[in-house]
């Protein structure tokens, strides 16, 4: 009784949970390193969960539909208007409303060889087909990009940076394709890992909305502020996508506590900084592990990086190796890296452990 196409996709994989695998292992739950899902090392800035606490008084109520406070925030931040914000259940929520307000039956949505998974599945959700065009270098090709869009594409997406090869795209490549892409095709700009982006020439999306009214730009609570678990992320477009976007919102979909939290977590910039500087530390110390190591790597803006295993060694295996002392990474077979694994920034410790894990897996 499925509608068509159902059965044909594959669900997202989580993670085990952790008390799950500290069993399965015969390990305590105190000696897994979880380096799998590009989380903030530190958790959240200690003013959201004092904001959680006092939601708590309110459990009975329902949470604010419109999200006002948050959207205030937002927008004071961005420097956008409010109308301009949907709020979604983690960012993944935004893909969902702007392929359901889109994309028919048979139209297609474009996206690059290696890019985040989600994409493909909610287009087909629908019914689309998904195009995979050919990475550059395991970037976004987006000239490439350009040339397999057709009459029935709806959307391309542009994951900057990218999960899980940590490449992005620079302002005028990102510019001269937004200024040839039809202006009946979306483009949605996954920003999730923004906030850890250093680099000169790295475009901020929002700034270029006013000029590209086809555009939409997603981020999330769920990496730099640490706020994975609670859901929380948010689309930022013209007020009419946006509108349209609400349009299609389940009422309610962000809850109380998740709203009092980003809120409390976009204020507390400080505590950003902080979590930014130790990924910055994290990322210089695994590169250079990974050099005294002789083990290649694709250089990564983002809190996470993927790194090859060597010539005629299994990267299945490695993973396993891994896990059995309790260091969990991200096997990228399925984005067609089968000789990578990701893993992301963890503490200082973390990355310690992790690097003491791997030499003996390879030794
Ligand atoms: N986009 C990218 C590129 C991601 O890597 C992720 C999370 N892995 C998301 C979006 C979704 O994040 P969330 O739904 O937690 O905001």
């Amino acid at each position: 009784l499925a509608v068509e196409g159902v059965r044909s996709l594959r669900p997202y994989q989580p993670g085990k949970p952790i008390d799950e695998l500290a069993r399965e292992l015969g390990l305590n739950e105190s000696d897994i390193v979880k380096l799998a899902s590009n989380e903030n090392p530190m958790g959240p800035s200690p003013a959201a969960l004092e904001a959680i606490r006092r939601e708590t008084a309110e459990l009975h109520r329902y949470p604010d539909g419109a999200g006002f406070v948050l959207k205030k925030t937002l927008s004071d931040k961005l420097n956008v208007r409010s109308e301009q914000i949907t709020l979604g259940n983690g960012s993944s929520d935004i893909l969902d409303f702007i392929v359901r307000v889109f994309v028919n039956d048979g139209d297609n949505v474009v996206v690059s060889q290696h890019a985040f998974a989600i994409y493909g599945l909610v287009a087909r959700t629908v019914g689309a087909d998904c195009i995979a065009v050919p990475a550059k270098d395991f970037g976004h090709d987006l000239e490439a990009m350009l040339g397999a869009i057709n009459e029935r594409t709806r959307i391309v997406f542009v994951t900057n940076p990218n999960n899980p090869t940590g490449t992005w795209n620079h302002r005028d490549e990102l510019i001269a394709f937004l200024n040839k892409v039809p202006e009946n095709v979306i483009v949605l700009l996954d920003e999730a890992y923004f906030e850890y982006v250093h680099e000169a020439d790295y475009p901020n999306g929002i700034e270029l909305l006013d000029q590209y009214p086809n555009l939409v730009v997603t981020r999330t609570f769920s990496k730099a502020y640490g706020l994975a678990s609670l859901r929380v992320g948010y689309g930022v477009s013209s007020p009419e996508l946006a509108d349209l976007m609400n349009r299609v919102r389940p009422p309610f979909n962000v809850d109380s506590f998740a709203l009092a939290a980003a809120n409390a977590a976009m204020l507390d910039e400080e505590y950003v900084r902080e979590s930014i500087a130790l990924n910055d530390r994290g990322m210089n110390y695994l590169t250079s592990a990974f050099d005294n190591l002789g083990l290649s790597y694709i250089p990564s803006v983002g809190n996470f990086i993927s790194f090859r295993v060597p010539d005629g060694v299994d990267a299945m295996e490695v993973y396993s190796g891994l896990l059995k002392q309790g260091v969990i990474v991200r096997p990228v077979a399925n984005y067609e890296m089968p000789e990578y694994l990701r893993v992301s920034i963890g503490t200082e410790s973390e990355n310690e452990i992790f690097i003491r894990a791997l030499q003996k897996v390879l030794a």
